[in-house]
């Protein structure tokens, strides 16, 4: 097996499952690969006996090299390394690195007929007719590590997909969701890091607050159901427990529920076909004693809206959603636009793009993509930098 995007929250829940699952004795391990933090990739390479680490950049090569030193462990550095490192056979990956440049190393590791185990949601969003016919084509297997969509792959297990009438996504609304709509154009980055259920990255936990995130989940259920938009909804639940429903022609509802814990939707798609054993809380209904519900606010969430303009236009949109997203939520990180900014900057992209390409901007090549990626972190740059001047 191998892991992308070893060091980050995914990554670390993932090590953790195949140590306590017997480690380097239980897993072959091929590649490990992290941004910058070399001494942690180094320490899980060592742990996990992995063949090859690599990191992002290739300035810090000598360093993990250093840290490698004696173990025969090999090292390598840069984005073509890494995606160098996809096309070493494994029987399992996990893509779990953030944001777009995830794409490339799931991509390639399909080719040689891998289980993916898709955390990386940017990868379907940008590029979701790709990597559904590149699986297709080499026999590959996607699995989804989102809890939302592990807990619908899990719901439709011996079901038809032709029976599904509508998917259900929950939505625990963020660290905002109870603050008056106003007060949101104010709302800080630690403010909006408080999130309630989920400890994860730092850029998902602020897509959370704004639903970027949701956004980005819903155009992954398209994706990798193959629902149509109309049939996939969202619902605030701010407990978290329940991870998805689906609803199908019989009006039966079936729905996941568990505790908010990365571990078992990773653990789920470790062990697929299989269930095993994991360390998850089990939950306590007579204690929880309720579930509650809200529709979302489209004001308060504009991302939401704009996820339905980008599922209507297909090809490059998604692609572009995702570029202008990530350089709106850098420039919000960095304290220069306010948080109701991001999905402003989104939408003049997306609008800018739509009226000087079309609505035909079909999607043929992983070049197609990385074009695309790039002319809209452009826009959203120019038009990020022009609003952080307003303020
Ligand atoms: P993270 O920021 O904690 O970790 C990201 C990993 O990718 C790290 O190893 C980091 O070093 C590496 N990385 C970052 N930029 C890179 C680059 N340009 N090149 C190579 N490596 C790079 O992120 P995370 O929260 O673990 O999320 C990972 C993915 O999983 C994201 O797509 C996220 O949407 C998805 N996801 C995360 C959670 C969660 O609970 N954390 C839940 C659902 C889905
Ligand atoms: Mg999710």
């Amino acid at each position: 097996m191998s892991l992308f995007g070893a060091t980050g929250s995914i990554g670390e829940q993932t090590v953790e499952l195949l140590l306590r699952a017997g480690g380097a004795e239980a897993f072959g391990v091929v590649a490990l690969t992290g941004g910058r933090n070399l001494a942690r990739l180094a320490d899980m390479a060592r742990a996990l006996r992995a063949e090859i680490a690599v990191c992002a950049e290739p300035s810090d090569l000598a360093e993990l090299r250093a840290r490698l030193a004696g173990s025969g462990i090999e090292a390598a550095a840069g984005p073509d390394a890494i995606a160098e490192a996809a096309d070493r056979p494994a029987d399992w990956v996990m893509s779990a690195i953030v944001g777009a440049a995830g794409l490339v190393p799931g991509f390639r590791a399909l080719r040689h007929g891998a289980t993916l185990a898709l955390a990386n949601k940017e990868s379907l969003v940008t590029a979701g007719p790709l990597l559904m016919a590149e699986a297709a084509r080499h026999g590959a297997r996607i699995l989804p590590v989102d809890s939302e969509h592990s807990a619908i792959f899990q719901a439709l297990v011996g079901e038809d997909i032709a029976a599904v009438e509508r998917i259900i996504l929950t939505a625990s609304g963020g660290a905002l969701r109870d603050w008056p709509l106003e007060a949101l154009a104010k709302a800080t980055v630690a403010e909006a890091l408080a999130h309630p259920n989920w400890a994860m990255g730092q850029r998902i936990t602020i897509d959370s607050a704004s639903m970027f995130n949701k956004a980005l989940e819903v155009i992954e259920t398209r994706e990798f159901f193959g629902v149509a938009p109309d049939q996939i909804e969202v619902i605030v639940h701010p407990e978290s427990l329940i991870h998805s429903m689906v609803g199908f022609r019989d009006g039966a509802i079936m729905a996941h529920l568990g505790a908010p814990d990365m571990r078992h939707s990773i653990g789920y798609a470790l062990n697929w076909p299989e269930r095993a054993e994991l360390p998850v809380a089990r939950l306590d209904l007579a204690q929880i004693a309720t579930l509650s519900f809200r529709a979302p606010d489209l004001q308060r969430y504009p991302a939401l809206r704009l996820a339905r303009e980008v599922m209507a236009r297909r090809g490059l949109a998604g692609a572009a959603f995702t570029a202008a997203k990530e350089v709106a939520l850098d420039h919000f990180l960095a304290g220069e636009i306010g948080f109701m900014d991001m999905s402003a900057v989104v939408e003049t992209v997306l609008e800018g793009l739509n009226r000087d390409f079309g609505t035909n901007s079909a999607i043929m090549t992983l070049e197609d993509v990385q074009g695309m990626d790039h002319l809209a972190r452009m826009r959203a740059g120019e038009i990020a930098r022009a609003r952080a001047g307003e303020r």
